[in-house]
């Protein structure tokens, strides 16, 4: 895995926090204009689909900025390793490495 020092290390980390808190509020606004949504019957479990991915997605992108916060980010949460830099670049908010599962 790629080695930083702090200085360019804190730098990765603050453009994650910015890429984590701009998808937060696109998740937010979504959600928004999902839950005003007044479905009919024939879309209605579509919609609650919808509603239950949004949901988990903002979830997800407010855990990881909050562990950002607590220092603690980038350590998969099952096995406690480093989670690599080019997967958290993929999937910021990633709560694991590549080996364990969810
Ligand atoms: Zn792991």
């Amino acid at each position: 895995m790629t080695t930083l020092d702090t200085t360019d290390h804190d730098d990765w980390l603050a453009g994650i926090h910015e890429r984590l808190k701009h998808t937060c509020d696109e998740q937010t606004a979504y959600l928004s204009d999902l839950t005003a949504a007044a479905p009919d019957a024939a879309e209605a479990a579509a919609h609650g689909a919808l509603l239950a991915g949004t949901r988990q997605s903002l979830a997800d992108t407010v855990a990881a900025l909050r562990r950002i916060e607590q220092g603690r980010y980038g350590a998969c949460e099952v096995c406690a390793a480093a989670i690599p830099l080019a997967r958290l670049e993929l999937l910021p908010h990633a709560r694991t490495c590549v080996a364990c599962p969810r």
